[in-house]
Parts: structure tokens; C-alpha cells; sequence
């Protein structure tokens, strides 16, 4: 599905801690209906990226729009409100919390204790492993399945657009193409995806449009499939 509407649309964005620039004029959009990746080596500013447009690091140039609206510099929690949801990097579960306790949390913002239900059962359809496993304490699941928790916590906010950061780090193969899958899941329901990852493998194959980021600038983009076939994104992300 593709269509006109622009989910996220990040123009001009820059970014610096002190004096030091992570992010430089960052242009990138994610169409309605489209799953995007950000590819980028380690330092290359993709957690800035997305910490930027989250609202966890303030831009120093540079605009962030969500459906046409101008949402820069809001906090994370407004913008959740509003439809932005962010599975960060590290996965940021509460351990000693439930697997259910911490869905909860994840509904935080909404106030219709039936729809929340019902987007429990519908994220729980997405990961039947997690299901029968609610009353378990978060910390003691594997790390695939701490990643699924975090995916399936973002959901349970309703997001129209999710940010997702590095979500396959450190995974094992087997796990990471169950991610992979995850992800395609998910925009199935009809969630807009922002996908950062440094597996570019990965990434070019579930994405339809990819962005280069090297240096904190984006130096190279594409729809996915052309990106994975170009000799020079071979040589850098592929080893090919
Ligand atoms: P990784 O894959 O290692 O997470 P990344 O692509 O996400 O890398 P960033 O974490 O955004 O890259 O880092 C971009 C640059 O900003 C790097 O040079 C990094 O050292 C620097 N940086 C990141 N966080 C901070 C911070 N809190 N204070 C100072 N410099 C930072």
C-alpha cells in the first residue's frame, strides 16, 4: 500500500551534544503504508536520529511533522498522545515488573480500559510465544522475547508511527528473522515504520524505502531493494 499522506516527516534536522554536531540536516519521510529503514554504522547518529524526533533530545536546526502536523521538540509523552511510540535501543524493560504490568504501562496515555483490552488480545496474536507467560517477571525472559515485549509495549499505545532502534542488536539469527517478521506484522495492522538498524541485511529486506547515515548526515537513499544492489552499500553493510 502506498498513498500521498506523509506519516513522519523529519526536514533540516539537526542535532549536538555541546558542540559536537551528531546529527546534520536530516531529511526523510515515511509514507503512509511504508515500512522506512535508517541504516547506519556504530556513531553514525541513528539513536540521536530518533531521539531527536522523539523528544528526548532537542534539535538545534530543523523540523519533525507527524501527519502534516509540526510536532518538534514536543515531549515523548506528547507526542505518544499523539501517535508516536519509540521501542528504544537497549529495550528499557522494568524486570522486576510483570510481562502484563509492563504492557500496561505501555497503554499509559489511554483511557478506554475496553480498548485496551482489546489491543491487548490483538498484540498478544502477534506474539503467541509471550501469551501464556503474563504473570512472569519481564527481566528473566531471553533477550528475543525482552525484544518482543518491548515491540509489543510500544503497541499497546496505539501508535500510528513506530520508531523502532537497533531492535535485532546482539539477537542470534534465528531470532532476528523472527523480529524481521515482527515488523512486517506490524505495519500489516497498519502501523507507519521508522526502522534503525546497523543489520543492513535485515533491513533492506523488510523495508520498502532506506536511508545511509554516515557521519550524522544521510549520504545515500533509496528504495530498499535498489540500495541492497548498489556496489558501494554492498561493500560498506553487506560484506558482499
Ligand atoms: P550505535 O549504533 O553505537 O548506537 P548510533 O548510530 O546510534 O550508534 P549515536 O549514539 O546517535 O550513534 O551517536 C552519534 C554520535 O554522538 C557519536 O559520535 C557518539 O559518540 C555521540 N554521542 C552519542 N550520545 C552522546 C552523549 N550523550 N553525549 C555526547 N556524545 C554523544
Amino acid at each position: 500500500m502506498k498513498s500521498d499522506v506523509i506519516a513522519l516527516s523529519v526536514a533540516g534536522l539537526s542535532a549536538s551534544y555541546g558542540v559536537v554536531p551528531a546529527i546534520s540536516d536530516v531529511n526523510l519521510k515515511v509514507e503512509a503504508g511504508q515500512i522506512v529503514t535508517i541504516v547506519g554504522a556504530n556513531g553514525a547518529g541513528k539513536s540521536t536520529l530518533i531521539k531527536t524526533i522523539c523528544g528526548l533530545v532537542r534539535p538545534t536546526a530543523g523540523k519533525v511533522h507527524l501527519f502534516g502536523e509540526d510536532v518538534t521538540g514536543l515531549s515523548p509523552d506528547r507526542l505518544v498522545r499523539k501517535g508516536l511510540s519509540v521501542v528504544p535501543e537497549g529495550r528499557r524493560l522494568f524486570g522486576e515488573m510483570s510481562l502484563l504490568e509492563n504492557l500496561e504501562l505501555g497503554a499509559f496515555s489511554r483511557t478506554d480500559p475496553a480498548a485496551v483490552r482489546s489491543d491487548l488480545e490483538r498484540v498478544l496474536d502477534l506474539f503467541p510465544e509471550l501469551r501464556d507467560r503474563l504473570a512472569t517477571s519481564a527481566g528473566t525472559f531471553s533477550g528475543g522475547q525482552q525484544q518482543m515485549i518491548a515491540v509489543a509495549r510500544a503497541l499497546m499505545s496505539a501508535p500510528k508511527v513506530l520508531l523502532l532502534d537497533e531492535p535485532t542488536i546482539g539477537l542470534a539469527p534465528a531470532i532476528v528473522d523472527r523480529i524481521a517478521e515482527i515488523v512486517t506484522a506490524v505495519a500489516a495492522t497498519g502501523v507507519n515504520v521508522l526502522l534503525v538498524e546497523q543489520n543492513a541485511e535485515t533491513a533492506l529486506a523488510v523495508a520498502q524505502y532506506a536511508y545511509i547515515l554516515e557521519g550524522g548526515r544521510v549520504v545515500s537513499e533509496d528504495a530498499a531493494e535498489a540500495l541492497a544492489k548498489s556496489p558501494e552499500v554492498q561493500r560498506a553493510y553487506l560484506g558482499i
